[in-house]
């Protein structure tokens, strides 16, 4: 088994003579900087002019510089722009203020596993992911809890990149979960084939393949939509709970039997094959130069692939049958249905 570091494993006074600056208010750039202010990090956040999240980082309480002022004024600079972004951010407003013994951080090793970014040798160069979205991270810390996350060390000039890394997960609730260590590697490279073969990627087709064999075999719409998409969520709760077991143990035995005898034939052993294509895609930057290419390109590509897919008629069946459900509630920043965003 792994290590695991918990709140007693780190130590926020690493933290106490450091300002740190956390680029970008968006998912998890909020809940960043609210939970480090709340463990009482002395923290500003770095925000492009004209940065439509600078009034509610304001409403918040926080102090909002321009991202070059607040690079040069912190010790510790964490990166929450988005991963296409970061490169020419980092290059125009924060690389010219770095200064030997600053600490550079990310939440996701991206741009310095394909080397979009390569910082000054004399820089610290850490990780710290949580393990989930950004607004179950803040909500898990208010709530007193934390979501797990990764840590990991690329440069260690100073010597207390580690320690930094732990008490900067600890400021986030991190700790109180669980923090394993990775490399900048392992994450990229686990994160990138997770949520596209399995997670976002084959899931999102699994949904939309089964919606379509059912609809275009003559059932309804919106009996298919809970049968594929909204029983998913249910299933996968106790997936987390207890694993497949438990899954298969709460099940009735003719769906626990469907299981075994269909699941195979539908995700046959070609589907492991290219399971290891996209692997491959992704250890040798194949994807990664794909998507940035493309996002270089006025990401004409994405948006078209983001247009294709919000049309498929499981979201309007979806979008219907959800009006109706008094349980399920919008998040705030959420807008459904719009492909141009
Ligand atoms: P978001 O898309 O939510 O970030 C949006 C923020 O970045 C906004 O404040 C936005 O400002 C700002 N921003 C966008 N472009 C620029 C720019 N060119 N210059 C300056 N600021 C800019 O990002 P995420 O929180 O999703 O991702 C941040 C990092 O965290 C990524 O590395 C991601 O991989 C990682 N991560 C994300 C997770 C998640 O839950 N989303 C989970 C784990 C890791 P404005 O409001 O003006 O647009
Ligand atoms: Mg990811
Ligand atoms: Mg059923």
């Amino acid at each position: 088994m792994t290590d695991l570091y918990y709140d007693d494993d780190a130590d926020l006074a690493v933290l106490s003579d450091k300002k740190v600056a956390v680029i970008g208010y968006g998912s998890q750039g909020h809940a960043h900087s609210l939970s480090l202010r709340d463990s009482g990090v002395d923290v500003r956040v770095g925000l492009k002019d004209g940065s439509k999240s600078k009034a509610k980082a304001e409403e918040q309480g926080l102090t909002v510089k321009p991202v070059a002022e607040a690079a040069a004024e912190a010790d510790i600079i964490m990166i929450l722009v988005p991963d296409q972004h970061q490169a020419d951010v980092y290059a125009s407003e924060i690389a010219p203020h770095l200064s030997a013994g600053n600490v550079l951080l990310f939440s996701h090793g991206f741009n310095i596993r394909y080397g979009f970014i390569t910082p000054p040798e004399d820089v610290d160069v850490a990780m710290v992911a949580p393990k989930g979205p950004g607004h179950v991270v803040r909500r898990e810390y208010e709530a007193g809890r934390g979501v797990p996350a990764l840590i990991a060390v690329e440069q260690n000039p100073s010597g207390r990149a580690k320690d930094i890394a732990l008490a900067y997960a600890k400021g986030i609730g991190g700790t109180r979960a669980g923090v394993i260590e990775t490399t900048f590697t392992e994450e990229t490279e686990t994160d990138l084939f997770g949520e596209q073969a399995v997670l976002c990627g084959g899931a999102s087709q699994l949904v939309q393949y089964g919606f379509e064999t059912l609809t275009e075999a003559g059932y309804k719409p919106e009996i298919a939509y809970f049968e594929v998409l909204h029983e998913l969520k249910l299933i996968v709760d106790l997936m987390v709970e207890g694993g497949l077991t438990k899954q298969r143990w709460s099940i009735s035995d003719t769906a626990e039997f469907g299981d075994y005898v269909s699941g195979p034939r539908v995700i046959s052993p070609e589907v492991k094959e290219n399971m290891k294509a996209v692997l491959a895609d992704i250890q040798d930057g194949t994807f990664a130069k794909r998507f940035m290419d493309d996002q270089r390109n006025g990401a004409s590509e994405f948006a078209e692939l983001r247009r294709k897919n919000e049309s498929h008629p499981i979201e309007s069946t979806g979008r219907e049958l959800r009006k109706l459900f008094s349980w399920i509630t919008q998040e705030d920043d959420y807008t459904e249905g719009t492909a141009a965003r």
